[in-house]
């Protein structure tokens, strides 16, 4: 007799902890495990910024899938680019760009999210965004290349267009980003004698009347508060109308003469999801509580990529937000459901109460609310750290990025460009790979292109 088929989709947060869950909990013989991932790592994204800034090197929150003793997965290095719920299979694109079908008997989706951009002229040609390794290993050559051309140059018009900075998104994603790659442009310019400091500027807007609502109007507050004390100029209620190769054209009709825009405003879920061709809410999956697909035996999703429904909010529509404390929780809890299908047991509903916030902002600046209590300062960024730090998965990566902590606390920053990426395409549509998938025809067309049935 064949064994079950268990097809997990991402080697994120939630794909990865379900992935480890099964391998612990399912005998060897009870199923087979396979996971698809473009990369041989799981990104820990909320230290993303601290890459961008040079704080953490990118290995550091690169972590292996291939580590744990009880490691026993097949790994397909990929990206599913369909889903066919009437065949049960899962249609990949290796990274040598062979297409293989694979079929499941039970299929996870946790492919995450990817940016979430809007229709504003010269956007995906000019953005650079925070969501991948390589975006924030890119954009910290770009920011440090900005001081290289701008230290070399005699055009003054040049200069001042250099050393300013755009970053879109209050969330903490662009908060976080903003802050830290302000840090650096503030510590480098003592390595730059000739630039003026003065004509380093940050700019941080969003849409949104608030920064980080989450946080609350006091912890809010403070937060913007560091970063107007440090200079940063923050613009609410405003957007992008434009941007061209340099310059933005803010909502509010100011022109900026920039070399850098930095996109951030939030995410959709990942393309994977509309090739099931079934009911999304705002992009993501619809799912039941149990995060199983409703009139789909053996299907279920999670993360970013799901609309799981937030019971601990009450029963009102509210879905869980797409944070890493709930992907990794999901990720668990979808790991026992699936067991409870395959031994024909009853599964659980998912329920988390949200544990906060934390942001740094980097050096000894953060907020963080905690269950609730609202921190600042040094305590706050020893929360910030201290949750990150203990969420990494293995202990080489905890050893990395707190080997890395020390190094900047002591010897400060580094401002090398590794031009690993120069003259390569480095722009929002370069980097997420969103025309790589197939529409729910094309997925049908394929399948039956294949001659395999229903
Ligand atoms: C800069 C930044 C800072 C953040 N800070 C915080 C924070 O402080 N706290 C917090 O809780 N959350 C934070 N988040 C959000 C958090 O990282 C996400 O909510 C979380 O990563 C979602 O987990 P996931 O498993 O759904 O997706 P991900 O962790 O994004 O994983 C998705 C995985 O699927 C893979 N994948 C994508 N498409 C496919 C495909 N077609 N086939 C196969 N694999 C695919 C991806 O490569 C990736 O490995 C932050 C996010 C960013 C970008």
């Amino acid at each position: 007799m064949t064994r079950p088929r268990i097809l997990v989709v991402g080697a994120g947060f939630a794909g990865v902890e379900c992935v480890r869950r099964l391998e612990r909990k399912l005998s060897p013989d009870e199923a087979d495990v396979t996971l698809v991932t473009p990369f041989a790592y799981q990104l820990y994204l909320p230290l993303l910024p601290q890459v961008a800034s040079g704080v953490l090197t990118p290995q550091s929150i690169a972590v292996s899938l291939r580590r744990s003793k009880k490691y026993r997965t097949r790994i397909i290095p990929g990206g599913a680019i369909g889903v066919d719920l009437k065949s049960k299979v899962c249609v990949i694109r290796t990274i040598t760009d062979q297409i293989v079908d694979e079929p499941y008997d039970y299929i996870v989706l946790a492919p995450g999210s990817i940016t979430r951009t809007f229709d504003i002229p010269g956007l995906t040609d000019h953005a650079f965004g925070m969501k991948t390794l390589a975006e924030a290993a890119y954009v910290r050559d770009h920011v440090i290349s900005q001081l290289d051309l701008a230290d070399a140059s005699q055009d003054p018009q040049e200069r001042a267009s250099r050393l300013q900075f755009v970053v879109v998104g209050g969330g903490y994603a662009g908060t976080e980003t903003a802050a830290c790659l302000q840090r650096l442009t503030h510590a480098a310019v003592k390595r730059y004698p000739r630039l003026d400091p003065g004509l380093i500027k940050w700019h941080l807007i969003d849409i949104a009347p608030k920064l980080m609502p989450e946080l609350g109007d006091k912890l809010g507050s403070s937060a913007q508060e560091i970063l107007r004390r440090r200079g940063i100029e923050i613009s609410l209620g405003t957007s992008i109308a434009k941007a061209g190769p340099e310059e933005v054209t803010f909502t509010d009709g100011r022109v900026i003469p920039t070399r850098t825009l930095i996109w951030t405003a939030g995410v959709v879920a990942s393309p994977l999801i509309a090739t099931l061709g079934a009911e999304t809410v705002k992009g993501r999956l619809a799912v039941a509580p149990e995060m199983n697909l409703p009139g789909n035996d053996g299907v279920f999703a999670l993360g970013d990529s799901a609309a799981v429904p937030d019971l601990a909010k009450g029963d009102d529509g509210a879905m869980c937000p797409p944070t890493a404390q709930h992907a990794l929780r999901q990720g668990k809890h979808v790991a026992d459901n699936v067991i409870a299908a395959l031994r024909g047991q009853s599964m659980q509903r998912y329920v988390h109460k949200d544990l906060g916030l934390v942001v740094d902002l980097g050096g000894t600046d953060a907020v963080s609310k905690p269950l609730g209590i609202e921190l600042r300062g040094l305590p706050a960024q020893a929360v910030a750290r201290g949750y990150h730090w203990s969420a990494l998965r293995t202990n080489v990566a905890k050893t990395r990025v707190m080997t890395n902590w020390l190094l900047n606390a002591v010897a400060g920053d580094d401002f090398v460009r590794t031009g690993f990426q120069t003259r390569k395409a480095a722009r929002l549509k370069d980097f997420e790979y969103t025309d790589a998938y197939l529409t729910p025809e094309q997925v049908r067309e394929h399948i039956e292109g294949t001659g395999r049935q229903d």
